[in-house]
């Protein structure tokens, strides 16, 4: 019988359900064979895990951020002494290059250390003085209560760092947290979290695999979700935690600039542009995409860039830190940077280095400058997310500045030139964070905030805020003195006590003496 149209929402759930996989199967990047298969969780694990762990939550929040700070220290050491065997297995899920894949634990480590020393400061109870003289009478304060369960949401290209790395600062303000990894990368987490469980540490961190379902099933369990990603996910899961009003913070996409004008040091922008385009194979929602240079400074610019990237070196390097760069995670990317590289070369112009896939099994893209691009073509407009840079010359710092401004996105950007003029288009330039004759490094200082402006997310990383995202205010006003039995503001609305009221407030909020007594 052919199905209706008009089956009823629970036959259609029921009939997903039945449709859904059991598993997914994780593979190598750099020759597409299985590592192993990952059972599905479906909703209604979804909802016993985050059950789980909020029951033991309320312990986790009792214990004070001392006690808290205790196990991730302990989880901190385990980390430590695990950094090698977590290498490996970030790359072999990931296919990156053992530089790339060392900085997974290592921030981990960084952000435990930073969140347990500064978080305490962050989310310590506030004592705003009130405003007005008759609000002298109250003591006023500001608690910051965590969100008991919240979840977070991963994508591939940094599966601990973007998962476990925001885990910290919540862990740390007393919540309980499920991460669900992307289902490329979901084994590096696995092992982390294994870590927390080997030390002993209480149930308040839990991790549920699976696709889109199960992210979704997240979104409906949680008290706060914390989701880094494409912008086009990162939508309908804003569009999905609106049922249940549920707070969001949204990390998502980039397509970030960099400005390099004449009097720039050419050779520390070129290296600077190859780090900031290549590192983790340009998959890095930070990574510089697009550069804009001044025109004197075109041709020479271009020719170091090229130089440099020609010299690095792409393949697998083990635990030998032989290779710059490794494969792409994804296999659905290297469709999109094929597809980028092929329309800018269709449109004019110049493949200066790379532009193919590599060779042999797995999914290989070789690092790739263009030259003579522009805004016509899609990889100067939209994320590639890969190891291409399209270089554009523009007239002077005003068409840079515009140029690099024209975009949907906003998440960073960097400039290069002289210290004073490179500080002062990086005031001009929208974008969350702006490195001034550096790349990428905004990301390692945990002090600043690091969000994205436009259709690049929202909410911030980092800086109190990232601590502070993940708890309730709670405000308690409390008499300073002695209660009388009534006050000035309650019933009855008496003709007499109002107008004294009204003097009162009068005297207070108006300024100069006959004002304030009215005359
Ligand atoms: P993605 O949006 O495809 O997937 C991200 C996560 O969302 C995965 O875990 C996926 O399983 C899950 N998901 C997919 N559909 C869902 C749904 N309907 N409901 C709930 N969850 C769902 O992103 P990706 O391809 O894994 O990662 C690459 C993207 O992430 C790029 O756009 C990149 O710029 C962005 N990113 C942003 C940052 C940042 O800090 N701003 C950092 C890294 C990556």
């Amino acid at each position: 019988m052919e199905p209706t149209a008009t089956s009823s929402p629970e036959a259609a759930a029921t009939q997903a359900a039945a449709q859904a996989p059991e598993s997914f199967e994780v593979r190598r990047p750099t020759d597409g064979s299985v590592i192993r298969s990952v059972p599905v969780d479906g909703p209604a694990e979804v909802r016993a895990t985050v059950e789980r762990v909020r029951a033991a939550q309320k312990e986790w929040e009792r214990i004070g951020v001392r006690g808290r700070t205790q196990w991730l220290h302990r989880w901190r050491d385990w980390l430590l002494d695990h950094r090698e065997e977590i290498a490996d297995v970030v790359q072999e899920e990931t296919g990156k290059v053992r530089g790339d894949a060392m900085l997974e634990s290592i921030y981990l480590e960084v952000a435990i250390n930073y969140w347990t020393k500064e978080g305490p400061r962050f989310i310590a109870d506030e004592h705003p003085k009130p405003t007005l003289l008759i609000g002298r009478a109250k003591r006023l304060r500001v608690r910051y209560r965590p969100y008991p369960v919240v979840g977070i949401i991963s994508p591939w290209n940094f599966p601990l760092i973007l998962s476990a790395g925001d885990a910290i600062p919540a862990l740390t303000a007393g919540a309980a947290v499920v991460i669900k990894p992307s289902e490329y990368t979901p084994l590096e987490l696995m092992e982390v979290v294994r870590g927390w469980r080997e030390i002993g540490a209480p149930d308040v961190l839990a991790v549920v695999n699976g696709m889109a379902e199960t992210g979704g099933a997240l979104v409906d369990e949680v008290d706060y979700l914390c989701f880094t990603g494409s912008d086009r996910t990162g939508r309908a899961v804003m569009k999905r935690a609106a049922d249940t009003l549920t707070p969001v913070s949204l990390e998502l996409g980039g397509k970030d600039p960099a400005v390099v004008l004449r009097d720039a040091d050419l050779d520390r922008a070129a290296n600077a542009v190859a780090f900031g385009g290549f590192i983790n194979t340009g998959q890095v929602c930070m990574s510089i995409e697009r550069v804009y240079v001044e025109e004197p400074v075109y041709e020479e610019f271009l020719g170091k860039l090229t130089a440099k990237v020609r010299g690095l070196k792409q393949g697998q390097d083990g635990r030998g830190y032989g290779c710059d760069l490794g494969a792409i995670t994804s296999p659905e990317q290297i469709e999109i940077i094929e597809r980028h590289v092929e329309d800018a070369r269709a449109k004019g112009a110049r493949i200066l280095t790379g532009g193919r896939r590599g060779e042999g099994p797995g999914d290989w893209y070789e690092p790739t400058v263009i030259a003579d691009a522009d805004h016509s073509m899609q990889v100067m407009v939209d994320e590639t997310f890969g190891p291409v840079v399209g270089v554009m010359k523009v007239a002077d710092e005003e068409e840079a500045v515009r140029m690099a401004n024209d975009t949907r996105y906003g998440l960073s950007a960097s400039v290069f030139a002289s210290p004073e003029r490179a500080e002062r288009v990086a005031e001009r330039l929208e974008a969350g964070a702006v490195n001034v004759n550096d790349a990428l490094i905004n990301y390692f200082f945990l002090e600043v905030p690091m969000g994205g402006w436009k259709d690049s997310g929202i909410g911030w990383r980092h800086g109190a805020t990232g601590i502070r995202k993940f708890c309730r205010t709670e405000s308690i006003v409390t008499p300073r003195f002695r209660t009388t039995k009534d006050e000035p503001l309650w019933y009855p609305y008496t003709a007499r006590r109002r107008r004294l009221l009204g003097r009162i407030y009068r005297a207070v909020n108006a300024r100069g003496l006959r004002n304030r007594l009215g005359i």
